[in-house]
């Protein structure tokens, strides 16, 4: 095993991970190396004789753990994008293993005292010098020996649990496709895609990790979209018992922590801080919210000719655009196509505010033939990164779509940062891969969170990039949309892909004033799901669930966003974002889309007010914003950037909320 690629730095540009040489078997030996080495680590600088100082001890912390960081960025990275049943086992037996490993630093007593006695002058050292004092004392380094021992017990059956979760959605985005052997019953859906899902003679329709599956809106058959709903929000009922359980360890660990809740724990090193300031800013918007999608529901039973059902919300929604505003979505897909998208929007936006430029690498190899490998340059022609990009839906990948780093950026190791892009667009049988304006929109969000790391520059990896409070994180990815409908970008990638002609001025026009229909449905799916995943972790320890459909469903009254015709988001049993990990994840924080979208929905009204898309204010955006990434408050980088605290006041306008 001596020529693991784990055990010595990658060679490659960027230190780009050398994934041709990765093979399953070196995963496990990998991460016992790297644990084993990092607790030699961690323990000479603990039993270290000379006085404690920043350098000794905070920044010998950073620098420890080389070998496991490599492999867990590697693998978690893969197990998200491309997990095989092999992968899988080694999460299972692993995911426990970290999860200990975490621990038993953090519960080093000898390490926490001396952590408490470094002192320093210089401002970003003190900045992640306090970062590890509270990371230690939320983990639970000032708890007795037997608290420890309890917290150390429900942190790995959390973590054994999160497995379980995550590992039964995988299954269940393709055990609970939709199965027909009649392509009649597909009527509605285009041509492409009825190819693209035959399989030996029947068609099956993976689900998408939402509630709401994007087919619902143009299949015909009403049973046929009944079956889709019924298969998206009952898939894997199976989970209902470990995200109950959870819960409730959650809410046992909060106690011990000193929180009267595990929201409480897990806000109070947010921006929004309390428990009290999430409630106030939610309770804004649920009355107004749920009066919009009412009103909606009204106009859809009247074009309908009965009262809908959930599941033909969206199919009806498509028909009052068509008739209210007389658009067809389906009329834009031909203008947006993959590769365009790609290059002449979401990189051509990048380079009018930044001055950066791509490069694609065909020499750079992913963990999939999909992936595409680019060098990003900085406007002065240095180099400023890599950047890969992974568009395709495979059984193998995880839903959703999110971005995630290989190499965190820092000054320390003198490291750019690999930042990487997963979306889950379905890959044509033939042809060009054409996507949703939802898709568009999504390629640029995700690329808006890419920039975050790419244009980092700080000293330490622990503040590096995306590490800022999930309260805040989206923000940025969230401003980079507002680029997808920007004139002169959208007229420089919206062409069609047969004839090179620009999308027609009336068709984004009639785009425009669509965009505003429908806002009532999709505020209340985010909202509750924002509320369940609050109602779960504002249980309190001791409380007990036994039946999580029930509890989900009073939840939801009680927060007054219960609402037969548009349900969660997300239900619990296929809640990735708060089940999918045990310790952290988006747990309380799925209210994090919509607090980061009051800084997002002021940003966009600065870009405008100044100009809109130019040099000067992407560059006063990166270097206030991205290129500070959590190395000081952020919410003082905001204040940098807008020139003033932030007010809700555009989010409810956009929103159409104010009154
Ligand atoms: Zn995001």
């Amino acid at each position: 095993m001596i020529d693991n690629p784990f055990f010595t730095p990658s060679e490659l540009p960027y230190g780009l991970p050398p994934f041709g040489q990765v093979r399953e078997e070196h995963y496990l030996p990998a991460f016992e190396r790297g644990m084993a080495e990092q607790l030699r680590e961690v323990r000479e600088i603990a039993d270290d004789p000379e006085p404690a100082t920043f350098a000794n001890t905070i920044e010998a912390l950073e620098r420890s753990g080389r070998i496991l960081k490599r492999t867990v960025m590697v693998f978690s990275t893969v197990s998200a994008s491309d997990s095989t049943d092999g992968i899988r086992e080694i999460e299972t037996l692993i995911s426990p293993r970290l999860t200990q490993h975490a621990d038993s630093i953090r519960l080093d007593r000898a390490l926490y005292a001396r952590i408490k006695q470094v002192t320093t002058d210089d401002a970003e050292e003190a900045w992640l010098l306090e970062k590890y004092r509270v990371d230690f004392v939320r983990a639970g380094a000032d708890l007795s020996e037997s608290d420890q021992e309890r917290l150390r017990e429900l942190n790995e059956e959390l973590t054994r649990l999160a497995t379980t979760f995550s590992q039964n959605l995988l299954t269940a985005s393709t055990a609970s496709a939709l199965v027909v052997e009649d392509a009649g019953l597909l009527d509605g859906l285009s041509e492409s895609t009825i190819k693209a899902i035959e399989k030996d003679g029947s068609y099956v329709l993976a689900l998408f990790n939402h509630t709401n599956q994007p087919a619902l809106a143009e299949l015909t058959d009403r049973e046929t979209r009944r079956r889709l709903y019924e298969l998206s929000t009952g898939r894997a009922p199976e989970n209902f018992g470990p995200a109950a359980r959870m819960a409730m360890l959650r809410a046992e660990r909060a106690a011990l922590l000193g929180y009267p809740s595990h929201a409480a724990y897990s806000v109070a090193d947010q921006t929004a801080k309390t428990t009290d300031a999430v409630e106030e800013m939610l309770g804004k918007l649920v009355g107004p919210a749920v009066a919009n999608a009412r009103r909606e529901a009204e106009a859809l039973s009247e074009e309908a000719g009965f009262p809908i059902e959930p599941w033909d919300w969206s199919f009806y929604a498509e028909r009052v655009r068509k008739a209210r505003y007389d658009f067809d979505s389906a009329e834009l897909r031909p203008y947006f196509e993959l590769d365009r998208v790609l290059r002449d929007g979401v990189f051509h936006a990048a380079g009018e505010l930044y001055g950066i430029t791509f490069s694609e690498r065909d020499d750079l190899e992913g963990y999939h033939p999909d992936v595409r490998v680019f060098e990003v340059f900085d406007a002065d022609g240095s180099p400023l990164g890599l950047f890969l990009f992974d568009a395709y839906a495979r059984p193998t990948k995880r839903g959703g779509a999110w971005m995630n780093n290989l190499v965190d950026q820092s000054h320390l190791f003198d490291e750019r940062p690999v930042v990487m892009n997963n979306l889950n667009i379905t890959k044509p049988a033939e042809g060009p891969t054409l996507l949703t304006f939802d898709e568009v929109n999504t390629a640029f969000h995700e690329f808006g969170h890419a920039l975050h790391g790419l244009f980092s520059d700080v000293r330490f990896p622990r503040v590096s990039g995306t590490a800022v409070p999930r309260d805040f994180v989206e923000y940025p990815s969230q401003v980079n949309e507002m680029w997808a409908t920007w004139p002169s970008i959208l007229a420089n990638f919206a062409r069609h892909h047969e004839t090179g002609e620009p999308v027609p001025a009336e068709l984004l026009e009639k785009m425009r004033a669509a965009e505003k229909f429908n806002q009532g449905f999709s505020t209340v799916e985010y909202l509750a799901a924002a509320l369940l995943d609050w109602a779960w972790h504002k249980l309190a320890p001791g409380e007990t669930v036994e039946d999580a459909e029930a509890f989900e469903k009073a939840a939801l009254e009680r927060a007054g966003i219960a609402f037969d015709l548009v349900g969660p988001r997300y239900r619990t049993n296929y809640f990735a974002h708060i089940f999918f990990s045990g310790v952290s994840g988006y747990s309380a924080g799925y209210y994090s889309y919509i607090w980061s979208e009051v800084l997002d929905a002021e940003s966009v009204d600065w870009f405008r007010e100044n100009g809109g898309l130019g040099r000067g204010n992407g560059d006063h955006f990166r270097s206030t914003l991205l290129s500070v990434g959590g190395s000081r408050d952020v919410m003082d980088a905001f204040r940098d950037f807008r020139g003033r605290d932030p007010r809700i006041e555009p989010l409810l306008k956009r929103r159409g909320l104010l009154a």
